[in-house]
């Protein structure tokens, strides 16, 4: 600890020494993030500027619905929608957005709802686009039909069809494509809802899924936009978000009450998109990679043990490492790897090689803080190589 002299401006010292360390006093570890953007692990840190505009607003009272609305007046134009709305995340916004496409604004309904007497109540779906986010579109009472064709899917077109929803991610394992998919919502007159949650960066994926004429998109606000855990974005037709709004907190008897964003997170969420938008990218990325290589260069000097870079075509899509050994010759599996790096100090967390268990651990480069790259890397030296 630096004494108060030791340090430039002597606010931010009594500041700091003032602030308990919460983590220590409630024996929590913190942890080195080279897993990504997990809800599990916290996902990303909050840009200053965001943290700044939570506790500007944490001080004054407003009409949540009026600040709201300009919010969503200032998101929407930043993003090139007709309206937009914050949510309590994306997850919030598949119940939100969903529920205000079944409800519109008729009040019997938004008190209704998950019973959907006197509403649609089927939701079009590509096998391949089930995740188990769409629990929060069930949670209103829809029923998923389940297509594989294009013929599949305008075949299960009827009286009873409310929605079409796409999983921004899976595009390539459907059969039905983005623009195709917009398409044939449009001539059915279905409402089409697209989760983007995880797929920015690249910049473009925020702006794709509108420009292609999707009624409602859904992002998080606390993965790569780095805003509030708590927080996402709705975007898209102006009488879908009011509806959504209307099935929403801070409005009592509805599906969305459990959804509460107060102003904090509102305007922690505009001002982080703000933020994102002008970054450096490219910048970034140059960044990314240097960490990744310097994992990479310590960690291939290790006997049998490889580390191959690569980026997630879409969802996370950042630099990662792989890093995969021979698990008979080394003696240890990925998961032995994950516990000793977890129970060591600094407790490190990474995930399993995604598509394929049981070969190899990832590193995900863009939630590491600065010598965290050295770090992790020297730990699995000093874990793997004792056996390599
Ligand atoms: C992370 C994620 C969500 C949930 O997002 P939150 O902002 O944490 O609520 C929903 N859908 C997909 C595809 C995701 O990756």
């Amino acid at each position: 600890m630096q004494t108060a002299g030791a340090l430039p401006l002597a606010g931010a010292a009594s500041a700091a020494e003032t602030t308990p360390d919460y983590l220590a006093e409630l024996g929590v570890a913190p942890i080195i993030n080279g897993a990504g953007v997990y809800t599990m692990m916290t996902a990303s840190l909050m840009r200053p500027e965001c943290v700044r505009a939570i506790a500007a607003m944490s001080t004054k009272f407003v009409r949540l619905d009026e600040l709201h609305d300009a919010v969503g007046k200032r998101i929407a134009k930043l993003l090139g929608a007709e309206a937009a709305m914050v949510p309590s995340g994306a997850a919030a916004a598949l119940t939100v957005g969903t529920a205000g496409v079944l409800t519109g604004t008729n009040a019997d309904f938004i008190q209704r709802i998950p019973d959907l007497t006197g509403m649609k109540s089927e939701v079009i779906v590509q096998k391949s686009h089930r995740f188990p986010y769409d629990h929060m579109v069930r949670n209103c009472g829809v029923k998923l039909i389940e297509v594989e064709t294009r013929a599949q899917m305008v075949g299960a077109m009827g009286p009873k069809t409310a929605m079409m929803l796409f999983l921004n991610k899976a595009d390539h394992l459907g059969q039905v494509k983005m623009k195709e998919f917009v398409a044939i919502g449009k001539e059915y007159k279905i409402p089409t809802f697209n989760d983007a949650a995880a797929d920015a960066p690249p910049v473009e994926n925020l702006f794709t899924p509108i420009r292609l004429g999707f009624d409602l998109v859904c992002t998080s606000g606390g993965k790569g936009i780095r805003g509030p855990q708590s927080a996402g974005i709705l975007a898209g037709r102006a009488d879908l978000i009011k509806a959504a709004r209307m099935n929403t907190s801070p409005n009592s008897d509805t599906i969305g009450r459990c959804c509460k964003v107060n102003k904090e997170e509102m305007v922690g969420m505009m001002v982080a998109l703000e933020s994102f938008l002008k970054e450096d990218h490219k910048a970034n990325w140059k960044e990314w990679e240097k960490r990744v290589e310097t994992m990479r260069r310590a960690i291939v000097k290790m006997p049998g043990v490889k580390a191959t870079p690569f980026v997630p075509p879409i969802a996370n899509s950042v630099p990662h490492l792989l890093v995969q050994w021979d698990v008979k010759k080394v003696g240890l599996t990925e998961l032995d790897l994950m516990k000793q790096l977890r129970e060591g100090t600094p407790s490190i967390e990474l995930v399993p090689n995604d598509p394929k268990p049981g070969q190899g651990v990832e590193i995900a480069s863009w939630m590491l803080q600065p010598g965290e790259a050295e770090i992790v890397a020297g730990r699995i030296e000093e874990v793997l190589g004792r056996k390599a």
